[in-house]
């Protein structure tokens, strides 16, 4: 993997982990899928391995991937869903073809041979959150910048950040800074 692109932020929800390939939608974004070559190592790390891509797919893979960001947004303001993003949603569902096998250890993998197919497993996926077929419920980070839609899957609901070690960290740093910032002044 390269080490020119930046890195993916892998959560354990397939859906919400895809919609962040696109980090600091409110700041300075960070897309983290800016080539198809790069596409293809994102679906390699998340079991969707695919052999090409090509920068049509590319454009439709960001389109699922702005989609479901979109629809996961209202979702988690208890807003009517986007009528343009469910019709992305559910035609990135129809047009693929995987299909999963369970192996000889009991997980499951999926085959797929294309571009859309992968797609498919992602949309899927999002329709599951999005129908709270799934324990747990979307909620928005937090962090200004961010606003990532994220599945919180925590026993309490009361998870604040898309990514701990990211916006969480951040957050936790500028609050000792300006805890420090305080205690200096009351000692002055
Ligand atoms: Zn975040």
């Amino acid at each position: 993997m390269s080490a020119r692109f930046p890195d993916f932020r892998l959560g354990k929800v397939l859906a919400t982990s895809f919609t962040g390939t696109l980090s600091e939608r409110h700041g300075d974004a960070v897309e983290r899928i800016p080539t198809p070559e790069r596409l293809l190592d994102w679906l390699a790390v998340s079991g969707l391995t695919v052999q090409s891509c090509t920068t049509a797919q590319l454009e439709r893979a960001r389109q699922l991937r702005e989609s479901i960001h979109a629809a996961a947004t209202a979702a988690a303001r208890h807003k009517p869903l986007p009528v343009r993003a469910v019709k992305v949603i559910n035609e990135c569902s129809v047009q693929g073809r995987a299909a999963a096998v369970l192996t000889p250890e009991n997980t499951r993998q999926w085959r797929t041979s294309s571009v859309e197919d992968a797609l498919s497993v992602i949309a899927a996926d999002a329709i599951g959150i999005l129908a709270g077929e799934r324990d747990g419920k979307l909620a928005l980070c937090a962090s200004p910048t961010c606003q990532a839609a994220f599945f919180d899957a925590s026993q309490s609901r009361t998870r604040r950040w898309c990514d701990m070690g990211t916006c969480g960290n951040r957050e936790k740093k500028a609050r000792f800074h300006a805890n420090q910032r305080k205690t200096a002044r009351s000692a002055e």
